[in-house]
């Protein structure tokens, strides 16, 4: 197993740091490497994602990165910004199917703005697709027509587009509860129309697996109403990239939050779903287990490790048992550690 690292920015070679020595203590054959994406690779070689750290993600299996950015790049030339080295990196490897789950643990269940009752137990798994839809779509601008500004965006999928992330839903649903839903406006969008009855021609191929449909704006309201009647979720680029963050909104806990992103063979791209956190940055006090889930992401959708990943996530929910906490996800009563002694408690956990 080839695994590219990439600690990025901010607390991002904190994080990192704690994930790697998870994986190396999980007595797998792991070999891995560090490269420079973002903010530090602009300060080292003018280009965030310079070609030597191009070459060593082509070549990987994986690419565990931590997050990249921070103020001091905000004035930079949009090529020499840090966001450009991570945009470049997903188009680069094809990511087109984001994976996003959102946990409640127990132990974590008073940092959620809902009710315990309603969120307790939570755990979704939100399918995106990220290469497509009106994020992407021509004709796209502003334009002067009769006199006045026109805003124009293009909405469009074609099939191949719609069976590829739907099949990666329902892969992923084989590992869970067997249940997808997917997600459309197909009462209004005529694209959306093609999404559901790709989505039911595609249900077919996975018998053992109940598909229902939703229209994203029910689907807005059912996830703070009764979140815990979905298991995985699929939509497109849109209704997705607005539904994941309500989603890991739910369990309150940004430090917690870990994504996958994956191309057509199941190479991919963990990282946490929180940014660089330059206010915390140097201190050693940052949340390491959204990075560290991520690392278990990739042992169950990269390297098809289910037991591997397992333990990773089963080590995490048994420091949280044993009271140790971040700064973020701190309450009085609990441990509270840096990021270098809750890495030490997953490895003891472990
Ligand atoms: P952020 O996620 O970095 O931080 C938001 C808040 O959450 C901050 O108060 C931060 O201290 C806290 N936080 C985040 N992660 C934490 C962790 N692991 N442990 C404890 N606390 C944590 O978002 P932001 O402040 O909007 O962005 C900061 C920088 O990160 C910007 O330059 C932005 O562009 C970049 N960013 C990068 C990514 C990425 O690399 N994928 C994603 C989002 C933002």
């Amino acid at each position: 197993m080839k695994i590219c690292v990439l600690p990025g920015d901010g607390i991002g070679p904190e994080i990192v740091a704690e994930a790697v020595r998870v994986l190396q203590a999980m007595d797998l054959n792991i070999e891995m490497e560090e490269a420079l994406l973002g903010g530090c690779a602009v300060d080292a070689t003018g280009d965030p994602y310079p070609d030597a750290t191009q070459k060593l993600a082509q070549a990987a299996d994986a690419v565990l990165l931590g997050a990249v950015g921070g103020p001091q790049w905000d004035g930079n030339p949009r090529e020499q910004r840090p966001e450009r080295g991570l945009l470049g990196i997903r188009k680069q490897l094809g990511l087109f199917a984001n994976l996003r789950p959102a946990i409640l643990y127990p132990e974590l269940a008073n940092a959620s703005t809902l009710k315990p009752e309603v969120v307790a137990g939570l755990d979704i798994l939100i399918v995106r697709e990220l290469t497509g839809d009106i994020y992407f779509g021509q004709p796209r601008g502003i334009e002067m027509r009769n006199g006045e500004r026109f805003g124009l965006n293009t909405m469009h999928y074609t099939e191949s587009e719609i069976r590829r992330i739907l099949r990666v839903a329902f892969a992923a649903a084989r590992k869970r509860s067997r249940k997808v839903c997917s997600v459309d406006k197909m009462n209004v969008l005529e694209c959306t129309q093609l999404w559901r009855d790709v989505a039911i021609e595609t249900g077919r191929e996975y018998p053992d697996v109940e598909l229902s449909h939703m229209l994203v704006d029910n689907a807005a309201m059912q996830l703070v109403k009764n979140p815990r009647q979905f298991d995985v979720m699929v939509t497109g680029n849109m209704f997705g990239d607005i539904l994941s963050d309500e989603a890991s909104m739910l369990t309150g806990s940004i430090g917690m939050l870990p994504s996958a992103s994956l191309d057509a063979n199941n190479k991919g791209l963990y990282e946490p779903c929180h940014g660089s956190a330059p206010d915390i940055a140097g201190k050693g006090v940052a949340n390491p287990l959204a990075t560290i889930l991520s690392a278990a992401m990739m042992l169950r959708y990269t390297f098809a490790d289910e037991d591997a990943a397992r333990r990773i996530e089963s080590a995490v929910k048994k420091v949280l048992a044993q009271g140790f906490r971040t700064g973020d996800i701190f309450e009085p009563g609990m441990k509270k550690v840096g990021t270098r002694q809750m890495g030490d408690a997953v490895l003891a956990a472990l």
